[in-house]
């Protein structure tokens, strides 16, 4: 037996359902393509495809070390994604092909369609549900229908794991297969490797630095001066490390308390990442950019000139400025300061919230349709189980409460670091002028008014 494992968003060899079952099989061959007009389409940032090209590279040395080749090909789209595999399974004279689902509109059509022709030439078509602790569609509510709210879906979401006791796959054993000289297609880009190591040891090592700290996340993880998140999310999002792996080992950490476990934050915000995923199978209209709301109020007449400004972290608001300068600076942004930025932009300038989701996954390297999308959403009070309409956050207050001294302002906006523990948070004018920083972009108490007129 011969197959071959189509690789995406799962470059990794450990917890990798597609290729344990496939290798159980027999002979693997493993493929990755890089669809460079669909990332266009997609808005995927430089600095991610970067990302993703040095994990192909990482994933290609660890299967080679299980005598599993790794041909990597371009192709145009998605169609032409679905025409490279046939071809590549009528050329290898395979059984057929095993591979991970990926969730968004566009990847489940795409799946859908290779599924079809294989099945029609009499070749196996395997999925597995490998970006995910527990399958979708696994629980809904007592009606039997999708969840719309967080709490209830985390409630279910526990109690499937608990009989479920999912836990992760081991890498395959080592094949009887000679490697032949691979295909290589280089789409290498620049982003901050020194931040972002590549591949599936550099994940593990991370999660082995942030799981000491897991005991404090709760109460450093709004902070974003502090190191208090695990910044594992470029890695699960290109798979270089799953997300059973990582709450596996935070149940170790636990010494297999499952009470403690179970009420941990951090599992919490890795069950949001699964509710967000459910979200999207659940609602297709979200792929075609409309909010999750059907009535929700849409009432972005924002000036242009206001999202530019935000763009170029020129608002005058310093903690907005830090944190657009940090995603500009690093491909990631604290998830404290995403909400921030996000409400700034949609409630406070008006701008649509899907010209800042487009931008932050034109700059993001964690760029995740489902969680980019749903994080949007929420903030707008468009999305499921979003902010009620009037949660609008203060850049002022929320700068003195969550970077008290500054130090996240100064580190990454120097040119206020002279200021005290109170003007840093918002300059008078006469300070902006000798420092050289922008005047704010809007009237907040203004803006906040104006919105509330518009969206009650
Ligand atoms: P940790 O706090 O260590 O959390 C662990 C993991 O849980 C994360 O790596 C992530 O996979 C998941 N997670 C955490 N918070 C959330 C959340 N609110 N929603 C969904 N999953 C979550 N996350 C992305 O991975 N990609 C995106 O494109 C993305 N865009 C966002 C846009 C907005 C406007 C907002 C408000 C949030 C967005 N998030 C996104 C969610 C969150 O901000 C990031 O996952 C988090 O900041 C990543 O840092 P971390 O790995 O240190 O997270």
């Amino acid at each position: 037996n011969i197959n071959l494992v189509w690789f995406r968003n799962d470059l990794r060899v450990g917890d990798n359902p597609a290729l344990f079952y496939a290798a159980e099989q027999g002979a693997v061959i493993g493929i990755y393509l890089e669809p460079v007009e669909q990332r266009e389409a997609h808005d995927d940032a430089p600095c991610k495809i970067g990302f993703i090209y040095d994990s192909v590279n990482e994933l290609r040395k660890k299967l080679n070390k299980l005598n599993i080749p790794l041909h990597s090909f371009k192709v145009k789209d998605y169609q032409q994604s679905v025409e490279k595999i046939v071809q590549l399974v009528e050329q290898y004279n395979t059984d057929g092909v095993y591979f991970n689902n990926e969730y968004p509109f566009n990847e489940r059509n795409r799946d859908d369609e290779l599924e079809k022709v294989l099945l029609g030439k009499g070749k196996e078509v395997k999925r597995f549900d490998g970006d995910v602790i527990i399958p979708p569609n696994s629980v809904s509510t007592g009606k039997g229908e999708p969840y719309k709210v967080f709490t209830p879906y985390k409630k279910s979401w526990i109690e499937f794991h608990k009989t479920q006791g999912i836990s992760p796959l081991p890498i395959p054993s080592k094949q009887d297969f000679k490697i032949e000289k691979q295909h290589d297609y280089d789409f290498g880009h620049d982003y901050r490797k020194d931040l972002w190591p590549a591949g599936e040891l550099a994940a593990q090592d991370r999660l082995k630095e942030f799981l000491p700290k897991a005991g404090y996340y709760k109460e450093h993880r709004d902070i974003p001066a502090v190191k208090g998140t695990s910044m594992l999310s470029p890695y699960l999002t290109v798979g270089a490390i799953s997300a059973k792996q990582c709450i596996e080992s935070l149940l170790e950490w636990y010494e297999g308390d499952q009470e403690a476990f179970y009420l941990d934050t951090w599992l919490s915000e890795i069950i949001w990442r699964e509710f967000y995923r459910q979200i999207i199978i659940d609602n297709p209209q979200i792929s075609y950019h409309l909010p999750f709301k059907k009535d929700a109020k849409e009432v972005w007449n924002g000036q242009h000139e206001l999202f530019e400004k935000w763009c170029q972290a020129e608002t005058g608001f310093p903690l907005i400025d830090a944190a657009m300068r940090q995603l500009i600076q690093t491909g990631w942004m604290h998830n404290r300061l995403r909400m921030n930025v996000a409400m700034f932009l949609n409630k406070l300038c008006l701008i649509d919230w899907r010209e800042g989701e487009a931008f932050f996954m034109r700059h993001l390297i964690d760029g995740d349709f489902a969680s980019n999308n749903g994080g949007w959403q929420w903030c707008s009070s468009t999305g499921a189980d979003g902010a009620p309409y009037f949660r609008i956050m203060s850049p002022i207050t929320q700068s003195q409460r969550f970077d008290p001294q500054g130090k996240f302002i100064r580190k990454l906006v120097p040119e206020l670091a002279s200021l005290n523990n109170k003007d840093i948070h918002f300059p008078t004018s006469q300070q902006r002028k000798e420092l050289g920083y922008p005047e704010p972009i809007i009237d907040y108490k203004e803006a906040r008014k104006a919105a509330l007129a518009l969206l009650s």
